[in-house]
């Protein structure tokens, strides 16, 4: 049985050493620049370098690939002794901002959990991945297959890492991403299209309106044509674990002083797709219900730009290796099966070209938050499932 060993190599999990380097990656300040230069609070290098510094000590083979200029994925191989198959460990070493969030940096440990920027979203796995390695190294246990531990750039921005992976072909054959899920298993994820929807018209001054054509009136059929479009969404066939689609109009900016007739109006709206919608799909139902709306209107002048946000879905096969062998993992551990259900959020996972499944502790709900932390003993939990999935996946010599 591949994880005959299971049970004393996890004793050699060391939590309080997996802790304290939760502890120095929160204090690599890491949040994502955005459209800024990299400069001091956007370190993705230092989390590169740091991890680095622990992967190769351990002796894996480490490489550095530079997505953008400061800015590099990294990835450490534990050869297996038959390198047949490989699973890779991956998480983004970004973070969201910090504004209105001073205690960011104050690290600290209170009733079991960790807090600070970053601590589930998602350092806590990055410290987890570490914590495997380490085990594994010093019980001298060695793997048939692969190990690969990568640290991913720009997660929360345009997944500019990620896509830098799947664009240099298939670097493992199964992957996990610990994002915070409580350590539910998520072989599934919505993806998201924002986009601005503009309206022309002509501008007047507003004591002869009939001058001109107001953008803002005919915005106002523009939110109309999606009056039912949530209701329809609902009346689709739901994706059997991410459920329906959704929409929200979510910012409006229409005119520039009172008394002059808009020319231009704008509405960002927000679509979360399932698996198997596209932007092109999207762009087609949103065509559909203005030019219905519009019917008629020889005026009406509009168009759709390209988009704010882009998020592919993820949907991989619940009977994926890795999603069995997480499920196993959880059987053997902790005695129960928790089944599969979909992440809430979009997530590297859709972009790694290889089948990848998001399990990692904390929660989504203290991600991107001003108090954000992660209990320690689901730290320890993580590493525990990583260790045992792996153990399965990749067998031993
Ligand atoms: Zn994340």
């Amino acid at each position: 049985m591949a994880t005959d060993r299971f049970a004393e190599v996890e004793q050699a999990i060391d939590r309080g050493w997996m802790f304290r380097i939760l502890q120095e990656l929160i204090l690599i300040r890491s949040e994502n620049p955005f459209d800024d230069p990299v400069r001091e609070g956007y370190r993705e290098q230092e989390m590169a370098d740091y991890l680095a510094g622990h992967l190769s000590g351990f002796g894996l083979a480490v490489e550095m690939r530079e997505v953008r200029p400061g800015r590099p994925n990294v990835f450490g191989v534990m050869k297996g002794s038959r390198g047949q198959s490989a699973l890779m460990l991956a998480g983004h070493m970004d973070t969201a901002r910090t504004t209105g969030y001073p205690e960011a940096y104050d690290v600290r440990v209170e009733e079991g959990r960790m807090h600070g920027r970053g601590a589930c979203d998602m350092k806590a796995a990055l410290a987890a991945y570490l914590g495997v390695v380490k085990a594994l190294r010093e019980t001298g246990t060695r793997l048939n297959g692969n190990l690969i531990v990568c640290g991913i750039v720009d997660e929360e921005y345009q997944m500019l890492g990620s896509k830098a992976i799947g664009r240099s072909g298939r670097m493992a054959d199964q992957g996990i991403i610990g994002e915070p899920t409580h350590l539910k298993i998520c072989p599934a994820n919505k993806g998201r299209v924002s986009t601005k929807i503009v309206t022309r018209g002509r501008a007047a001054h507003s004591s002869v309106p009939e001058k001109g054509i107001n953008a803002i009136e005919k915005m106002s059929k523009v939110i109309r044509a999606f009056g039912d479009y949530n209701q329809e969404l609902l009346s689709r066939t739901p994706h059997s674990l991410c459920g329906h689609g959704r929409f929200t109009p979510g910012v409006i900016h229409g005119g520039v002083q009172v008394n002059m007739v808009p020319d231009t109006c704008e509405l960002e709206v927000d679509r979360r797709t399932l698996p198997g919608e596209s932007q092109a799909s999207v762009y087609a139902d949103f065509h559909e219900r203005i030019r219905r709306a519009a019917a008629g209107d020889p005026d009406f002048v509009y168009e759709i730009t390209e988009p704010t946000w882009l998020i592919a879905p993820n949907d991989i096969s619940p009977n994926e290796p890795v999603v069995a062998a997480l499920r196993a993992a959880h059987r053997e551990i902790f005695g129960n099966d928790p089944g599969v259900e979909a992440f809430v959020a979009g997530s590297d996972a859709p972009y790694m070209g290889l089948p990848t499944v998001i399990c990692g502790p904390g929660s989504i709900a203290q991600a991107h938050t001003t108090c954000e932390f992660v209990d320690l003993q689901e730290v320890a939990a993580a590493a525990r499932l990583y260790l045992h999935a792996a153990l399965r996946l990749l067998g031993q010599g």
